[in-house]
């Protein structure tokens, strides 16, 4: 941890900390990689391209060696795009679960696909529940797949993945999972959580820079989906083909990004896979959440549903409070905080994703606590109404 705390804070530039949950904060190592071009044909780039996916599918343990990864240039919500319009046929119909913006998402991108979907609609972060998913399975034998969010970047919370899962494949029907904010970090093991595809970015967990997604698909799944994509450069069965047969990618890759990403693989061993990744996030956001709630800050979710991704905090009911005014003060302070998501209260998000230890979160809780003064906010209490949202998510 020392050594990386010298690449946290020394080569920065004055740079602000990025508490955003991708682009976010990435090492000098990772910025440094991109000081040199590649040729995209080239033998050295190939072998760069295998590295990367044999790493990526490394993560998800034993059974690994019946899925393959293909990234796909663009950023996360391509692929996104990518994964529904190639693995879903196109007279299938998808159970979309959302509680948030990427779930909603995920429906506006079927619906531009002109793929049949229903949306169960859980609101701002309320959970959609396994037994939910099996009643809707029941009542519509016409679905064929569902669409999770594993951690749904726009409230923080982590979705029951596992429990949404069986209750897909116990009414026979596949799972497909954005696990964009989450994968690298909380575990997707094949052999624990079944599913056919997942997708996620370059710019997230694994803490690269942004320029790709990828997505990691059950090879039968891959075999089955040649002639389903609607779209020439979104086509994985068409990107994966091409990459199987020559190694390449079929247009020009980010080259420098891919460069970055190796790198940013190689750190994320280091720390120890998923597990260490996940241990230095979940330390993260346990040592910020308890420094807010000693200023009087409540947090969104009860802590049984806070993912070490991304935290919601509710704005305080001092009208002195303005979070425009907050905001430019923690970045003077050399922080970039999140704006909310809610409908119903002001809120504000802090990410504990990207190059950064408990030793930063201190300082973000200590900037907190200095603007709050500077504002003349002396409680950060949220509004009665916010405690009456929160009351309405399980224990
Ligand atoms: C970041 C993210 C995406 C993709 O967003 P892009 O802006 O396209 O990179 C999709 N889903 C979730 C859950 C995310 O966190």
């Amino acid at each position: 941890m020392t050594s990386r705390n010298n690449t946290l804070e020394s080569p920065r530039l004055g740079e602000p900390y990025l508490l955003t949950p991708g682009p976010l904060t990435t090492s000098y190592a990772v910025k440094q990689a991109m000081l040199r071009d590649w040729g995209s044909w080239d033998g050295d780039f190939r072998a760069m391209t295998a590295e990367m996916r044999r790493r990526l599918l490394d993560m998800l343990g034993q059974g690994a060696d019946e899925f393959d990864c293909v990234p796909m240039q663009g950023s996360g919500t391509f692929s996104v795009e990518a994964m529904l319009g190639t693995f879903v046929p196109r007279n299938g119909k998808v159970l979309v679960l959302a509680n948030g913006a990427y779930g909603l998402r995920s429906g506006q991108t079927l619906a531009c696909l002109g793929i049949e979907h229903v949306v169960l609609d859980k609101g701002d972060y309320l959970p959609p529940r396994g037994d939910e998913v099996a009643q809707i399975l029941a009542d519509d034998p016409a679905i064929t797949h569902v669409v999770a969010i594993h951690c749904e970047t726009s409230s923080g919370i982590l979705n029951p993945i596992e429990e949404i899962s069986q209750a897909t494949y116990a009414a026979g029907r596949k799972l497909l999972i954005d696990s964009m904010s989450a994968f690298g970090a909380l575990p997707l093991e094949v052999a624990k959580i079944r599913y056919e595809a997942m997708v996620s970015s370059a710019n997230k967990c694994i803490e690269g820079v942004p320029g790709f997604g990828f997505i990691i698909a059950r090879k039968t799944e891959l075999e089955a989906a040649k002639g389903n994509s609607t779209s020439l450069s979104l086509d994985v069965h068409a990107q994966w083909a091409t990459m199987n047969k020559t190694g390449q990618w079929r247009f020009t890759p980010p080259t420098h990004v891919v460069a970055a990403f190796l790198e940013a693989l190689r750190a994320h061993e280091a720390e120890g896979g998923v597990e260490g990744r996940g241990a230095r996030y979940t330390r993260n956001r346990d040592v910020m959440v308890a420094g807010m709630r000693e200023l009087g800050f409540e947090t969104l979710l009860k802590d049984r549903w806070q993912s070490p991704i991304i935290v919601t905090f509710f704005c305080p009911a001092d009208p002195k409070f303005v979070f425009e005014d907050f905001y430019e003060m923690m970045k003077a302070k050399g922080f970039i905080i999140y704006p909310g998501k809610l409908t119903v209260v002001e809120s504000f998000r802090i990410g504990c994703i990207g190059q950064m230890d408990e030793h930063v979160m201190r300082q973000v809780v200590a900037a907190a606590k200095n603007t709050l003064d500077e504002l003349g906010v002396r409680d950060a209490t949220p509004p009665a109404q916010a405690l009456i949202e929160r009351a309405k998510l399980a224990a």
